[in-house]
């Protein structure tokens, strides 16, 4: 599927470390999902390496932040605009190797580019502030500066967005980066440091460090035991975000971490259900429901349960399941073994416990699993507590708005959330009263580079995306200035 890109030296597969490609002594496989098939080996290398580009980027790092805001800007936008005029060569390394969709590719390059445009244009609003003086002697200023060398640790579910979504707000503020991308999709990471090169970003700015996932942990670990690093941004599971934790204790590392979500997705009596079914159909099996704020948990008023389960299910048994290169496909497959594996032991438990499928329920083939809805679900289930990351809706069935809420907030999860009502004092009530970072009402897509995107609980620390986004790279420093 790689043959015939437009622009074939986008496929890299050395590591970028001080502005240099680097080869590594030992090479791991990246495959196809979708067919198996190996696409390239990419540099599989370990701690010495790590330890290279955390000194690269020291040393580019007083050269990066004393460029004005406005000079990083121009190199931000420039990578946005490269990002888009080789939007068709990203979409299809993204699609061979993370399997989505070739147009939901398309859309990820697009959302992913759109955090390099709107960081280059906060990098120049990293605003201080004056203090009002309580000693005419004396007075207060505010200013913020680069935190330092930033990590950062991405997964593979959006390939080129959780990596820009880190970087944007890191480089704009004046911080060198170094990114270890997740081992299934090291390509479109290198495919997207090579557009950052032809921008112009300086060397050792924006070094990656590639690993398998035995490597990855070595890599990780050095990334969080330096003093060097200042900061370290994770996107992946609650599980290895508690690891990650834990390794910058010592160091007092300033961490943001997006991790597990564990959505609620709740469908009042009120709500305008065909809008509900719509929306469910965007939050649920976008990305073959392997987004980290896919509604995990449908829960419908018993008056219109049976009207929603209905259309829900036309409309999941009508997505084309296949490879993501083929016309019309709108799932592919799972990322490996180990999730398909898990979606199958989450709805043979529900089964086991009372849960009755209304459509799908299978794995068609390999990796590709069936769209399905299963009805009659409870509280006992697997798929109440734990995250399927998979193209399961599992529907449970209430009664009042107390009930629905509180099933809703039952879980150590607080990512995203979502519901559909058309009653405006029950809009406030209960988008006031979910315990999530983020409320999608009457909407299932609710991502975008404007707004604050993170979660409460267990569900991470920190924003990114919007005029917050920024916030964790950079430092508060107050002067005091005297003998006025
Ligand atoms: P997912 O559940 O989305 O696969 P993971 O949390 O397993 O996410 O992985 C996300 C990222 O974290 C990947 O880049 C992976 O290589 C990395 N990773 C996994 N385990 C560790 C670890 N122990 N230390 C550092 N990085 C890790």
């Amino acid at each position: 599927p790689l043959a015939s890109l437009n622009d074939p030296s986008l496929l890299k597969t050395d590591a970028l470390i001080g502005g240099e490609w680097v080869a590594g002594s030992a090479r791991f496989d990246v495959t196809d999902p979708a067919t198996g098939s190996k696409l390239a080996d990419v540099a599989n290398l370990g701690a010495e390496s790590a330890s290279l580009a955390i000194t690269a980027a020291n040393k580019a790092w007083p050269a990066w932040r004393n460029k004005t805001a406005k000079e990083r800007a121009a190199i931000l936008m420039k990578w946005f605009q490269l990002l888009h005029a080789n939007a068709d060569d990203l979409a299809r390394i993204m699609t061979a190797e993370q399997g989505k969709p070739l147009a939901e590719a398309r859309g990820e390059v697009n959302y992913g580019a759109s955090f390099l445009e709107w960081f280059a244009e906060e990098a120049k609003r990293i605003y201080g502030e004056t203090i009002p003086t309580t000693d005419n002697n004396k007075r207060y200023l505010v200013i913020k500066q680069p935190v330092g060398v930033c990590a950062a640790i991405t997964p593979w579910n959006f390939p080129i967005a959780m990596i820009t979504r880190k970087v944007a707000p890191a480089l704009a503020a004046g911080c060198p980066v170094v990114i270890k991308p997740a081992e299934a999709t090291p390509l479109s990471a290198l495919a997207v440091a090579e557009l950052a090169q032809r921008a112009g970003m300086p060397a050792g700015v924006l070094n990656i460090v590639t690993a398998d996932a035995g490597n990855s942990i070595e890599v990780g670990k050095v990334l969080c035991d330096s003093d060097i690093v200042r900061h370290l941004s994770f996107t992946g599971s609650t599980e290895v975000g508690r690891i990650l934790m834990k390794q910058c204790a010592p160091t007092i590392k300033k961490l943001s971490l997006e991790l597990g979500g564990n959505a609620p997705f709740i469908v009042f009596d009120d709500a305008d259900i065909d809008a509900a079914v719509e929306g469910a159909m965007i939050s649920k099996y976008r990305n073959a429901g392997q987004t980290c704020v896919c509604a995990n948990r449908f829960y419908v008023q018993s008056t219109v349960y049976d009207a929603f389960v209905a259309k829900l299910s036309e409309k999941a048994a009508a997505i084309k399941v296949g490879n993501g290169f083929e016309a019309g496909v709108n799932q592919g497959p799972l990322i490996d073994d180990q999730a398909i594996t898990k979606v199958e032991s989450h709805v043979a438990d529900a089964l086991g416990k009372g849960a009755t499928v209304v459509t799908g329920g299978e794995r068609i083939s390999e990796r590709f699993y069936r769209p399905t809805v299963l009805a009659n679900v409870t509280q006992d289930m697997l798929v109440s507590r734990e995250e399927t990351f998979g193209p399961v809706a599992p529907v449970f069935r209430f009664e009042t708005e107390a009930e629905a809420i509180e099933l809703a907030n039952a879980t150590e999860f607080g990512l995203a959330s979502y519901f559909y009502s058309r009653d405006i004092g029950r809009i406030f009530r209960v988008g006031e009263a979910l315990e999530y970072g983020m409320v999608g009402v009457n909407t299932g897509l609710i991502s975008t580079a404007e707004v604050p995107f993170g979660g409460v609980k267990q569900s991470g620390l920190g924003r990114e995306g919007a005029r917050q986004g920024m916030d964790d790279y950079v430092e508060v420093k107050y002067l005091c200035l005297g003998d006025i």
